[in-house]
């Protein structure tokens, strides 16, 4: 199945300065040399070569394009085959028509969504959890999650997991001796070295997993609401968290009203942002409080950002809003400090004990820092630092750290309880081997076509 050529456009589609189409496979050099006229050979070229020239169609002799050819041969490259990438001028119409060129040529197809990383899997070149990392690494929403993901394409979580896979295998060895000569051994002391060598390995699964809500959320965001009565200043908070960290808006369709995220970062937190259509509006229409407006969203938020105008007295409408999110992540943010105030934080805290008060001027861009301060505090323990540190942020590693951890803890539940050491030898390979998913070493194909599928079309 691996045999074929496969070739896709590699960057986004649109208008730009350049577009990219990459071609893998045994044939790619053969393929892009029959359409492409050039001073050098390609074929006979040294690898990691640029090309200058321009792509012909072979048929009509008529000159396609003016490009850039890179030469690539396996197993140095990202598919770990022979890679070819044409870049063309940016623009629809010209890739478009050097790709189908491409495609006409026998052997080659269009490649699927994440082949090419895909393959780089399937050749070995790179682990089912770096290859995850790329789609990561893609999707980041802010500086700190593209480290994360920037690490694990590096092969740190990788390593890692293979380290106590080692461990795993020679605690299992072990076993396997004393199994088939019990005579040799004691099984009072096999039990005690299966102890021995379990804690720490639960030990450090348990450090891993610890690092998992906050890799999962510098991955995927904190859900966020902003919300507090018209004029407070919530339209304006957005926009300047917006302005500083240029938004990112995604469209979701499928549901019956289509969801709008947005996503602004405070400091390296990032925050995904509910129902910002309505703060993007004006708010003249109607008097409508925010709190009817966010209901639904206030319920699913992880964080609420509750904006008051500190210049003016709490209205009954907040005081009954601050009631109901009693043991809620709620920042409230005393806005407008730069005009005499009214609000006394005590009673605020009285209202919302769980709340970490922060005071801003959004209008003279003071108390920023407070704020990604107060929120840190409330999702992070300790220092908010990925330098040296190894994160999982992947729904499905951390679930096999689970299971895995799970059956180390049965083995050592197990010795205690005197069950027979070829049942705990079963835990301790279920262990092994779903610590080998994480690296893809026995996933099915099901799993890994589920994987790849969600790549982009020339990734
Ligand atoms: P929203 O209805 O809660 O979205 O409030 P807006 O963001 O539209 O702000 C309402 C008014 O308050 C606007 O005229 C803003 O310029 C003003 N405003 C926002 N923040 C501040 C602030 O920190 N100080 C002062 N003095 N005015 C502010």
């Amino acid at each position: 199945m691996l045999q074929d050529t496969i070739a896709a456009i590699s960057t986004a589609v649109g208008e730009g300065g350049i577009a990219l189409i990459r071609v893998s496979g045994p044939d790619a050099v053969k393929t892009v040399h029959q359409l492409f006229r050039t001073k050098a050979d390609i074929r006979t070229a040294p690898s990691h070569t640029v090309h200058y020239g321009h792509i012909f169609d072979p048929r009509s002799g008529e000159k396609i394009e003016e490009v850039l050819v890179t030469i690539m041969i396996g197993p140095r490259s990202f598919t770990a085959e022979d890679v070819v990438e044409i870049s063309t001028h940016g623009g629809v119409i010209s890739v478009k028509k050097v790709l189908d060129l491409v495609l006409q040529q026998e052997g080659v197809r269009l490649a699927e969504p994440g082949e090419f990383t895909r393959r780089a899997f399937v050749n070995g070149r790179i682990d089912l959890a770096q290859a995850e990392a790329v789609m990561d690494l893609i999707r980041s929403k802010s500086d700190k999650a593209f480290s994360i993901a920037l690490k694990q394409v590096d092969g740190k979580l990788s390593r890692l997991i293979r380290e106590l896979r080692q461990t795993v295998i020679e605690l299992l060895a072990h076993i396997e001796v004393n199994i088939d000569y019990p005579e040799h051994d004691v099984e009072e002391m096999t039990n005690l070295y299966i102890k021995e060598q379990c804690f720490p390995l639960i030990e450090e699964i348990q450090r891993l997993l610890k690092t998992a809500s906050e890799g999962k959320i510098l991955r995927e965001g904190i859900t966020t609401v902003i919300v507090g009565r018209p004029n407070v200043g919530k339209s304006s908070l957005l926009n300047a968290l917006a302005q500083d960290n240029r938004a990112i808006v995604t469209d979701i369709p499928g549901t019956t009203r289509d969801v709008i995220e947005e996503f602004v970062t405070v400091g390296g937190i990032p925050l995904k942002l509910l129902d910002t259509a309505g703060l993007r509006e004006t708010a003249d229409v109607v008097e409508r409080i925010g709190v009817e407006r966010s209901r639904g969203a206030l319920q699913e938020a992880d964080l609420i950002l509750l904006v008051l105008n500190q210049a003016e007295p709490l209205h009954e409408d907040e005081r009954e809003l601050m009631e109901s999110l009693h043991g809620r992540q709620v920042v409230v943010i005393m806005n407008k400090t730069d005009l005499p105030g009214q609000l006394d934080p005590e009673e605020i805290s009285r209202l919302v004990p769980s709340a970490a008060l922060v005071k801003m001027s959004v209008l003279q861009e003071q108390g920023q820092e407070q704020l990604e301060k107060a929120i840190s505090e409330l999702f992070f323990s300790g220092q908010l630092e990925t330098t040296d540190h190894t994160y999982v942020s992947n729904a499905r590693h951390i679930a096999l750290l689970k299971q895995a951890m799970q059956s180390l803890e049965d083995a050592v539940d197990a010795t205690e309880s005197g069950i027979p050491i070829d049942i705990i030898q079963i835990d301790v390979r279920t262990a092994w081997e779903r610590l080998g998913e994480i690296l893809g070493d026995s996933a099915g194909d099901s799993l890994i076509d589920q994987i790849f599928s969600q790549f982009c079309l020339g990734k």
